[in-house]
């Protein structure tokens, strides 16, 4: 079995407050919000981070940013960011590909 946690929401192997879900792409509550909207979008595909995506992968990436569209104009939040790790130095520590969507609260620039 993959050690992969985010894989394991997915397979619904492990449990998670899911606010959204398509054939492509999956959507819930971070653990551990940063602000008081904090939703990772991820996809179903097992991508460990942006770079190992491919030019395959363009509509699924283009799906991604679209899900936090969609998800941000269902909670009539207009103001958020998104935001995505890729690499440990960058602070990803979940090695599977995914969107942060951070909002109600306002952010610094530039981010720590
Ligand atoms: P990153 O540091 O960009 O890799 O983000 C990983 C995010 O996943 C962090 O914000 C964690 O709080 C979050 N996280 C880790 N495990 C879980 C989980 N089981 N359910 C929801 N969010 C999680």
């Amino acid at each position: 079995m993959s050690d992969n946690i985010f894989l394991k929401i997915v397979n619904k192997e492990l449990p998670a407050d899911i606010v959204y879900e398509d054939d492509i792409a999956i959507a819930f509550n971070d653990i551990s919000p940063q602000a008081p909207t904090h939703i990772l979008i991820i996809p179903k595909k097992e991508i460990t981070k942006l770079t190992d995506s491919t030019s395959n992968d363009t509509e699924l990436l283009g799906h991604l940013l679209f899900v936090a569209k969609k998800i941000t104009d269902d909670l009539k939040i207009e103001n958020y960011r998104v935001v995505i790790n890729n690499g440990s130095e960058a602070g990803q520590t979940v090695f599977h590909l995914h969107l942060h969507v951070l909002a109600g609260r306002t952010f610094g620039w530039p981010p720590g």
